[in-house]
């Protein structure tokens, strides 16, 4: 049987900013989306059966319709019906290396393989627009997560607007394995907290939206500024995540006191990532964290930003 397995790399967010709540009820947000080389491994196989099925090496993450990855799937299904008659159906398998529900879009990166592996497998021939739209219907990031790389997304996350990709940059990227924190829990909070200082109309949120493009983080990406770039780093999200997981803000301070370029909690973490000089210092970085909180629970990777979203790493 035909099979492609594809590379899905996490994202981290250098900015997340919360402007006000759409008439969809979801968040009116601007972010910059950041690929990490930091990847699952999906194949994406045809089956001879009408069936759909999810396989994962990873405890937490379900493998029955629930998963985001068989959802991909069931949407290809239906919107190309003939195709799936034609080709019948997929057996997906994950190999799961991204932290799960870290804020590091796991779930995400494994739709948008998937619906990269049956257009392939399907020979439907899709643009990445295209795949991008069929993205927002799973999640506001699986859009980002089809050609990855550094991009402004604002609305809730799937309007994507790219910027010259930051290669290189090394980070360490820190969580603790039993510690998840709900995304809707984040936001809901949020808006209890703060939800007073929304925008509320259309034309305020337009303007702040688009001032991101002439602002310090944009301005630092373009010019390739490492140092800049950790220093303009920014999540709202931080204002409910950190009083709430004392963990998280230990990790924020003990990555403060390594003396890393600049470090933030990714998403509605828990995960929190530092930006380093170089890999030699990332690598330090990690040791020193390791030495400072010898916690078996604490999960720490030194990986670094891609331009890359999902890739082909090979087909049979
Ligand atoms: P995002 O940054 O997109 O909000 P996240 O990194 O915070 O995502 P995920 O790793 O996507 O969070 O996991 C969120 C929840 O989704 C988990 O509780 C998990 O059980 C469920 N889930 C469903 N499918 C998947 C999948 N393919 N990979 C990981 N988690 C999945």
């Amino acid at each position: 049987m035909r099979s492609y397995t594809l590379i899905a790399p996490a994202k981290i967010n250098l900015h997340l900013e919360i402007l006000g709540v759409r008439p969809d009820a979801y968040h009116e947000l601007v972010m910059i989306l950041q690929s990490i080389n930091l990847s699952d491994e999906i194949s994406v196989q045809a089956s001879d059966t009408q069936a759909i099925r999810v396989r994962c090496n990873h405890p937490e993450v379900p493998a029955d319709n629930s998963n985001i990855a068989y959802k991909a799937a069931e949407l290809m299904a239906t919107e190309f019906p003939s195709t799936f008659a034609k080709y019948g159906g997929v057996n997906i398998t994950i190999n799961k290396r991204i932290p799960v529900a870290a804020g590091l879009a796991g779930g995400s990166t494994n739709a948008a393989a998937v619906l990269v592996g049956i257009d392939l497998l399907w020979k439907l021939g899709l643009t990445q627009s295209e795949l991008e739209e069929l993205g927002a219907q799973l999640g506001s990031d699986v859009p980002f997560c089809v050609a990855g790389g550094t991009a402004i997304a604002t609305g809730r996350g799937e309007q994507l607007s790219p910027l010259p990709s930051l290669d290189n940059i090394y980070i360490v990227l820190a969580k603790f394995r039993s510690l998840a924190v709900s995304t809707p829990w984040a936001y809901k909070t949020y808006r209890q907290q703060f939800g007073d200082s929304y925008l509320k109309d259309t034309d305020s949120l337009t303007t702040r939206a688009a001032a991101i493009h002439s602002g310090p983080i944009v301005k630092a990406i373009l010019n390739q500024d490492a140092t800049e770039i950790a220093q303009k780093l920014h999540n709202d999200l931080e204002r409910v995540v950190l009083p709430e997981y004392p963990q998280v803000l230990q990790l924020r301070e003990t990555f403060a006191s390594a003396g890393v370029l600049g470090t933030m909690m990714s998403g509605s973490g828990p995960s929190v990532f530092a930006i380093c000089e170089s890999q030699q210092q990332a690598e330090e970085v990690k040791l020193r964290v390791r030495e400072t909180i010898p916690d078996e629970d604490l999960e720490l990777f030194v990986t670094r930003m891609t331009s890359h979203g999902i890739q082909i790493a090979s087909s049979v």
